[in-house]
């Protein structure tokens, strides 16, 4: 069976050590370039779709998070507090809303502002049982791909469906296949918060940005706060888990006293539409592996292309080319150990997209053999030609090897 962390031990992604502990992994030089480009993927797409980006501790004091009502209702879940002096404790964050609605409240805001849409990639901390912990798909420190959307109530409808086409376009530019949609609705019990009418309004609000798709609901998976859209994924063991999310909150906005200024002068309360397109960094990497079986697309691949000359004679050739390669952004190495059948083989071990060979009539002619992780090989082809081949596959976030 495809296991993500047997993939991520034998491509050197990430690795736990009983040292630092459970549920804590480190991320390797590779993992580290995969996540780096997914990062920078995501931000650039929600740059361009209106998203302001922030950075904010992941830690807070107690007074942020009984405000939050995360004391309250979610305390189970949390590191339990950390006291510097008697009235001075501090909370490792569960989430990212309250320091988001702190951003929010940090000047007067005008309805010329909404939607406010709040983005950051943040660390936040659960206290997640040992027994539960593997590899990245549990864990305890999480880096969330996370945005709080602050609208006047009018734009709820109109924004949560311009989230899900951005969810759409990030799961085909990453390989997620999602296996359905889900409406996660209260069920029974006391663990939430806000009224009767704030639940129904925003549950009808998200039925009707959800016309046209089909989904299963869940009652008992909302928020403590509101009900929300789960976008689910099934790994290699069946286990579904949710990757992206949309999810309705009246509540904070009260909590935080969050208000703007609307055109008639009055003040108003926004809406807070708390959205991930991609999960956190750990869950999203733990599907990616096993369902690319460490083949990633191009783009996010930790090493794009490998260049083995065949014999020494080649060697600068390929270290000029591998310059060239660096310069314009790839992510490059060159291999001179071993027969060159070797170096393919661990070429295409490593899942590298692209070998690059060069023989003494390539080098003579500035030219370069690709032969591809899938067992296909090119002709040789000016080094320029080769070069322009790989950037085009990274810029249209392309799943294929060749155009
Ligand atoms: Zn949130």
């Amino acid at each position: 069976m495809i296991d993500h962390r047997r993939l991520g031990r034998e491509l050197e992604l990430f690795v736990s050590d009983p040292l630092v502990g459970a549920g804590l992994p480190i991320w390797l030089p590779a993992g580290a370039a995969a996540r780096h480009a997914v990062e920078e993927y995501v931000r650039d797409l929600e740059r361009r779709a209106g998203y302001r980006h922030v950075y904010s501790p992941p830690l807070g004091k107690r007074e942020l998070f009984e405000l939050s009502g995360h004391l309250g209702y979610f305390a189970a879940d949390m590191f339990p507090p950390m006291r510097l002096s008697a009235d001075d404790e501090f909370v490792l964050r569960p989430a990212l809303c309250p320091h988001h609605a702190l951003v929010f409240r940090a000047r007067g805001r005008s309805y010329r502002e909404l939607p406010l849409r709040i983005a950051e990639i943040g660390g936040m901390y659960r206290a997640e049982r040992s027994g539960v912990l593997g590899g990245l798909s549990r864990v305890r420190a999480i880096s969330l791909n996370d945005a709080h959307n602050f609208c006047a109530l009018d734009q709820v409808g109109e924004e949560v469906r311009e989230i899900l086409r951005l969810i759409g376009e990030a799961h085909a530019a990453l390989g997620v296949r999602p296996a359905g949609f889900r409406l996660s609705l209260r069920g029974p019990g006391e663990k939430y918060v806000g009224d009767d009418a704030q639940w129904a309004r925003a549950e009808e609000l998200l039925r009707a940005a959800l016309d046209g798709v089909a989904y299963t609901e869940a009652p008992g998976e909302a928020a403590f706060y509101g009900p929300k859209i789960d976008i689910q994924v099934v790994d290699a063991a069946g286990r579904e888990s949710t990757i992206s999310t949309v999810q309705l909150d009246f509540d904070k906005p009260e909590r935080f006293d969050l208000s703007y200024t609307a055109a008639d002068g009055s003040r108003q309360r926004p809406v807070m539409v708390h959205r991930s397109l991609v999960g956190s960094m750990e869950r999203l990497f733990a599907y990616l592996i096993e369902v690319h079986q460490g083949a990633f697309p191009v783009w996010y691949a930790p090493v794009q292309l490998v260049l083995l000359p065949v014999d020494d004679g080649q060697a600068a050739a390929a270290e000029a080319l591998a310059r060239r390669a660096g310069a314009a952004g790839l992510r490059v190495e060159v291999d001179h150990g071993g027969s060159l059948g070797a170096r393919v083989r661990d070429a295409a071990r490593r899942r590298i997209p692209y070998a690059g060979v060069i023989g003494a009539r390539e080098a003579a002619a500035g030219a370069v053999a690709l032969r591809l992780r899938d067992g296909r090989s090119l002709p040789p082809m000016p080094a320029d030609e080769a070069l322009a081949l790989l950037d085009r596959m990274v810029t249209t976030h392309s799943a294929a090897l060749l155009p």
